[in-house]
């Protein structure tokens, strides 16, 4: 299938995010876990490639440099039209690598203006006059604010962008944004005129976005959160330049057994863990034991289990025990411990016929994935808003992963996950 747009995504569950919102469509979407070594013969692309990268906090030159590798492989693929996705909270550093990376594509794809559009309505996240909002408070004053590598301190996208690109910054604000694409579209040339170059655009709901997409959407280059992606597939149908999908593209069922692995500590997680564990199998793993005796007892736990029964294996923790072990081991060695014994687990279930995955945390479905030796995802139903049901081929056997960013999904997701997979 022609490839309509490739897009580059700063880390993975942002990637999986990303392309559970082009998928919403019925059109196929597919999501490369890195930039594949090989060139690809066209035949095998997707209308919509994502390749996921890990750069969201990489020093500025390393972050550029995948981002171009990435960009070369999609334009070899065929792709013409590129989306650079980035958080919906705008997470980054105060040297990028939002705003280089931006640069570089710009300068690479011969676009001459661009949109920053990070907003995600539908996930709480709304851009006003310049200023982002995570709910109902500014980015400065959210939980963002303490984030432990990228802490958010200024909810003014302006001004965070400033210093991350060559050029002025510009603002298309919701008052424009009211008034229609046509209006918008004035007012992005206007800007361009005054050779302003980086725009950023209000958006506050899902009407928002469709006024901002239908504005934009034939420029080289689109930048943003998931949902101002989302809403390119519908215009390219109507555009012609997509044949309105009459079914569902055929996904492999993966049949085999169960499990959830967890090493998310987020608020929303411990919820979900403690919701499952009271009804399946559960077995905690507790980093300062790990880290002097390896995954050896859960393997064998896993072993005792039943192949068919669902189980969960979790390191997931409250915050005081989180720092406990992290006081003990430090921060980086306590995380290394837990991915490590969890991607043994995985390797383990594996082994003795789970084909139906469900892990929670980003870093932990980036050690997972890995561990399985996944590269190529194809994108399923959707479970909760941005959290897709993906598909993979690991050893020859269809496996199904559904991988779950911290805060995402509601408290009995893990349930729902299956009962999804099950209906799909
Ligand atoms: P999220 O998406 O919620 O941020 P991640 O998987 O990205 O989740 O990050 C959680 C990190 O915390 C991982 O590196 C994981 O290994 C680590 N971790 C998990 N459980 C514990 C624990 N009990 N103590 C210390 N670190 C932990």
């Amino acid at each position: 299938m022609a490839l309509l747009l490739g897009c580059i995504a700063d880390d993975f569950t942002g990637a999986t995010d990303l392309a559970a919102l082009l998928a919403r469509s019925g059109l196929p979407v597919s999501l490369r876990i890195g930039t594949p070594p090989e060139k690809r013969d066209r035949s095998e692309t997707a209308a919509f490639e994502v390749i996921a990268l890990k750069c969201r906090t990489s020093p500025v030159e390393i972050a550029v440099e995948q981002a171009r590798q990435a960009l070369e492989w999609l334009r070899q693929a065929g792709a013409s039209r590129f989306f650079w996705k980035y958080c919906s909270t705008f997470d980054s550093t105060a040297e990028g690598n939002i705003g280089p990376v931006a640069d570089m594509l710009m300068a690479e794809t011969g676009t001459a203006q661009t949109i920053y559009c990070p907003a995600f309505p539908e996930n709480g996240r709304s851009v006003f006059m310049g200023h982002l909002f995570v709910g109902e408070q500014l980015l400065s004053e959210s939980p963002m604010k303490d984030h432990p590598l990228t802490p958010m301190r200024d909810s003014s996208l302006v001004r965070l962008l400033t210093p991350q690109v060559a050029g002025a910054v510009g603002l298309a604000n919701r008052n424009t944004v009211l008034k229609g694409a046509a209006a918008l579209k004035a007012r992005l040339e206007q800007l361009s005129g005054d050779n302003i170059r980086h725009v950023i655009v209000d958006a506050v709901c899902d009407e928002d976005l469709g006024t901002i997409a239908a504005a934009s959407f034939d420029m080289p280059l689109l930048t943003g959160g998931s949902a101002i992606a989302g809403q390119l597939p519908r215009l390219y149908v109507e555009q012609g330049l997509a044949e309105r999908p009459r079914h569902r593209q055929a996904l492999p069922k993966a049949a085999g057994g169960q499990i959830v692995l967890s090493g998310s500590c987020s608020a929303m997680t411990r919820r979900q863990v403690a919701t499952y564990a009271a009804q399946v199998a559960s077995l905690r793993l507790d980093p300062i034991a790990l880290a002097e005796s390896g995954a050896t007892s859960a393997c064998e736990w896993l072993r005792r289990q039943p192949d068919d029964a669902p189980k969960l294996i979790y390191a997931t923790a409250e915050p005081e025990e989180v720092r406990r072990a992290q006081e003990r081991l430090g921060r980086e060695k306590a995380g290394q411990v837990v991915e490590e014994a969890l991607s043994e687990v995985a390797r383990e279930a594996f082994r003795h016929g789970t084909r139906r995955f469900v892990v929670a945390g980003g870093e932990t479905s980036g050690a997972i994935t890995q561990a399985l030796g996944v590269t190529h995802l194809a994108i399923g139903p959707e479970i909760a808003p941005g959290v897709p049901w993906t598909f993979a081929a690991i050893e020859g056997e269809a496996v199904a992963l559904a991988l779950k960013s911290g805060n995402f999904g509601g408290e009995t997701f893990f349930t729902d996950a299956f009962e999804r997979l099950g209906a799909a």
